[in-house]
């Protein structure tokens, strides 16, 4: 079982409601209105739910930490810039944006873009542990630390755990860098070539 942190009051409740969703537009649609996170949900625009590819099965789910200004705005995943530099960054590894469902750990932006806390990640854990049984893809991406300490747990080390798919719940995860750390390292720093690699090793295993 994914090592989400644990449950409140709160979390309870969404993972109760989550769990009760018998497909994707029924849970965006209960997902919308959560106000499980009170600070999180007097500040947002838009719950980001998350996108998913036209016409069924991903092959594989991009999992990052939170929405930043432009996804908030928005309401989708991935539409700043580091969408711009991880739909690059796929394209550079033969991958297609298009055949991927898009998520988050926390579907409600934090404040000045703040990590999330660990009960607010507790909270939307429902949300994304039903979104990953609904869509029943077979590898995921967990795109920087918050994502890779939900599906690998809370001592993760990025640097242990990139390079390699990780067995769980019966899934390939890869843990990788978020595009927001290529972009502020440069076009020549570690994580954005950690990140082409990863996805390329990705790419490789799903041919
Ligand atoms: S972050 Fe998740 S759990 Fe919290 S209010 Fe937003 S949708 Fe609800």
């Amino acid at each position: 079982m994914t090592r989400a942190p644990r449950f409140d009051a709160a979390a309870e409740e969404v993972a109760r409601v989550a769990a009760a969703a018998p497909d994707w537009a029924s849970l965006a649609a209960a997902a919308r209105p959560c106000v499980a996170c009170p600070e999180l949900a007097a500040t947002r625009q838009h719950v980001v739910v998350g996108d998913v590819p036209e016409g069924g099965r991903p092959r594989f789910v991009l999992v990052g930490e939170a929405p930043g200004a432009t996804e908030d705005e928005t309401g989708r995943p991935f539409v700043g810039r580091s969408g711009a530099l991880l739909d690059q960054l796929l394209a550079e590894a033969g991958l297609d944006r298009g055949e991927a469902a898009v998520l988050n750990v926390v579907k409600c932006r934090p404040p000045a873009n703040r990590t999330p806390k660990s009960p607010e990640v507790a909270r939307c854990s429902g949300w994304l542990r039903r979104q990953l049984e609904l869509l029943d893809a077979p590898a995921v991406v967990a795109l920087g630390l918050s994502a890779a300490r939900w599906f690998l747990g809370p001592r993760t080390v990025l640097a242990q755990v990139r390079g390699r798919a990780h067995d769980v719940d019966g899934r390939s995860v890869w843990a990788t860098y978020h595009p927001s750390a290529a972009i502020r390292f440069g076009p020549n720093g570690a994580p954005r070539a950690g990140l082409l690699e990863d996805l390329t090793s990705l790419a490789r295993s799903l041919a």
